[in-house]
């Protein structure tokens, strides 16, 4: 069993990434890739501690991109880090979440609450994203755990959501290729298309270079995963499957639960 889809402490997870593959080796996985949200900072972190727990790591990374005024995240594996194309995308994409946080903390401040940029980058690291304005919520006492905070404050149509301006899903699947890196469409019925949107997305996507698509995702059901499946053959690109692990952020997803095989990650290697 492998997983290709997971977070740190780099972005929104709650493991660092040595703790994570110290997990993933626990529970028995085979090869565990990082993808961190805008971020390759994980990747050496990670790989060192592959090597000690005896377990394949996969630098990747999740991009968040727009497709019709639809949020769509990409995922990238093996792209270089030290690229110009990928350097110039994270900074972009950096950009972005640093001018929707900003609009984010004025709205909290004008409510009267006590959070600024600093404290929460103090405590949560580079990048944060909304699980951390969450948890801050929960601290205060004003939601009951992050789910609830997501509901109430955070999610679309609630005080605090703030629409982010995104890359362009063509650009970012162009700078993973410019950048050596196998771009994959990460967990498609998590945006609500219909099937017809669906296709135009794949095939929007494929006309770019995608090569992938995440068809076994956590909670998606036979009937889902075999539906994605027929696409991916349909298209002719591969798919790929991960739990989208966060730790406490997302407490529901446990490590080593999906059943993705080792070949779907040989598939991906070896096009
Ligand atoms: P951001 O990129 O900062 O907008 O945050 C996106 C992160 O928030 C992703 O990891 C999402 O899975 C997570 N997220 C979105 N909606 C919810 C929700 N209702 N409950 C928990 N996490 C969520
Ligand atoms: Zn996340
Ligand atoms: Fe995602
Ligand atoms: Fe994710």
């Amino acid at each position: 069993m492998i997983d290709l889809h997971t977070h740190t402490t780099k972005s929104d997870g709650s493991y660092t990434p040595s703790e994570l593959i110290k997990l993933a080796a626990e529970v028995g996985l085979e090869a565990i890739a990082i993808t961190d949200h805008d971020t390759c900072e994980g990747h050496e972190e990670a790989f060192n501690a592959g090597v000690e727990n005896h377990i394949e790591v996969i630098p990747g990374v999740e991009l968040n991109t727009g497709w019709h005024s639809t949020a769509i995240h990409i995922l990238g594996y093996y792209i270089d880090p030290c690229s110009v194309y990928i350097q110039k995308l994270l900074e972009e994409a950096s950009k972005n979440r640093e001018i929707r946080n900003l609009t984010l903390i004025e709205y909290m401040k004008k409510d009267g609450l006590p959070i600024s940029y600093s404290l929460m980058k103090a405590q949560y690291g580079e990048i944060i994203g909304r699980p951390h304005f969450a948890q801050f919520l929960v601290n205060l006492g004003l939601a009951t755990d992050i789910s609830n905070a997501f509901q109430k404050y955070l999610g679309r149509n609630c005080p605090y959501y703030v629409e982010p301006t995104r890359i362009p899903v063509q650009s970012a699947i162009e700078a993973i290729k410019n950048s050596g890196g196998i771009p994959v469409i990460a967990h498609p019925f998590q945006y609500k298309l219909s099937p017809f949107e669906l296709n135009n997305l794949i095939s929007d996507c494929v006309k770019v270079g995608v090569r992938g698509m995440e068809c076994i995702y956590t909670g998606y059901d036979t009937n889902q995963v075999n539906y994605l499946l027929s696409l991916t053959k349909k298209y002719n690109i591969f798919p790929t499957g991960g739990s989208d692990f966060h730790g406490t952020p997302k407490p529901n997803i446990k490590l080593g639960k999906l059943n993705v095989p080792y070949s779907y990650l040989q598939n991906l290697k070896n096009n």
